[in-house]
C-alpha cells in the first residue's frame, strides 16, 4: 500500500458506501485532503451530529431528532389514517404530495431475489392492533417487490385482531416499476386520492 494507513483507512470507509468503488474512494479522498479543514472537517462533524441525534421515530419509524417525530406529534394530522411506505425517502416524496395522516416506515421491502428477505412487521402489527387505525394505505413502489410487501401487509392484517381493517394501496396511477421518491407531487396526490381498496378475497373497491 503505497498511501499513508489514515489515508489507507479512510478508502476502506469510503468503500463501504453504496455506489462507491475503489476509484471514485480514491477520488472522493484526494478531495477531501486537499480541501483541508474547508471541507473534511465540516464533513466529519456532520457525520458525528447524524449518528449522535438522529434515530427512528419509535411510533413510525421515520428519522428524527425527536421522539416520537414532528410528524407523529402533530396534533392537527388524522391519526386514524396510516400511509405504509417502504423507506424515509418515500415518506418525504408523499409528503409533498400533500398527506395528512401519518405514517408507517418499513425501512426495507420484500427482496425479490432468492433470499426473499422481509422487512420486520412487527411494529406495524402492534400499531394496528393498539391504537384507534380505521385505515391502513399501502404506499409501496408499484413494483414486484412493492406488490409482495402489500401482500405480506394485507395478509398480516387478516391474521391480527383487526381483520377487518380496511387496506388500500395507492391507485396505479404510477407506471408499473417506477419509484415512488422520483414520482411528482401531482400523480401521487392522485394516486393517493384514488386508492383502491384491497379486496378481502377481491373485495369491492371503495377509493375513498
Ligand atoms: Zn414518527
Amino acid at each position: 500500500m503505497a498511501y499513508p494507513e489514515a489515508m489507507a483507512r479512510l478508502l476502506r470507509e469510503l468503500e463501504k458506501l453504496p455506489g462507491v468503488g475503489p476509484r471514485t474512494a480514491e477520488r472522493l479522498a484526494h478531495f477531501l485532503i486537499q480541501s483541508g479543514t474547508e471541507r473534511a472537517l465540516p464533513l466529519a462533524a456532520a457525520l458525528e451530529a447524524v449518528v449522535a441525534s438522529v434515530r427512528p421515530c419509535s411510533v413510525c419509524r421515520h428519522l428524527a431528532d425527536a421522539d416520537p417525530c414532528a410528524i407523529c406529534a402533530d396534533a392537527t394530522r388524522d391519526r386514524s389514517r396510516i400511509l405504509v411506505v417502504e423507506q424515509p425517502r418515500d415518506l418525504e416524496a408523499l409528503e409533498r404530495a400533500g398527506w395528512r395522516g401519518v405514517y408507517h416506515v418499513l425501512n426495507g421491502s420484500v427482496r425479490a431475489d432468492a433470499t426473499g428477505s422481509m422487512p420486520d412487521l412487527e411494529p406495524l402489527r402492534r400499531r394496528v392492533e393498539q391504537h384507534d387505525v380505521t385505515e391502513l394505505v399501502l404506499g409501496t413502489d408499484p413494483d414486484f417487490e412493492g406488490d409482495g410487501t402489500a401482500l405480506a401487509i394485507a395478509e398480516l392484517v387478516r391474521r391480527s385482531r383487526r381483520p377487518d381493517l380496511k387496506v388500500s394501496r395507492l391507485a396505479r396511477g404510477m407506471p408499473t416499476g417506477s419509484a415512488i421518491e422520483y414520482s411528482n407531487p401531482a400523480v401521487l396526490a392522485e394516486a393517493l386520492a384514488e386508492r383502491r381498496a384491497v379486496g378481502r378475497g377481491g373485495g369491492a373497491e371503495d377509493g375513498a
